[in-house]
């Protein structure tokens, strides 16, 4: 049997305490350490968006799909949809410019 630690995703912390469902029936779990809201399981592409700002600070920095995939294990189809979505919002560092 698999004994599943869950962690909070904005501090790491394992305090999480069981905070009611999400719309979608999903357990919610609040962190002690900081207070935030958790979800159970989150799946490969839901990134927080904490952490998707992180990656797409990276690819600012480093401008490299297949550098920020090796770091973050993330597939560059995600980031590039990121990168998308950033532009319709209108809020990229990276106005002027395309990935390749
Ligand atoms: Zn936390």
């Amino acid at each position: 049997m698999v004994t599943l630690t869950l962690h909070c995703v904005h501090c790491g912390s394992d305090q999480l305490v069981r905070n009611g469902r999400a719309s979608n029936g999903k357990q919610r779990y609040k962190c002690r350490a900081c207070g935030r809201q958790s979800r159970e399981n989150p799946s490969p592409n839901g990134y927080s968006e904490e952490r998707r700002s992180e990656i797409l600070k990276a690819l600012h920095e480093r401008s490299s799909l297949r550098g920020i995939e090796r770091t973050f294990g993330v597939s560059r189809n995600t980031v590039t949809a990121w990168m998308k979505k950033d532009l319709r919002r209108g809020n990229s560092q990276v106005r002027g410019s395309r990935a390749a």
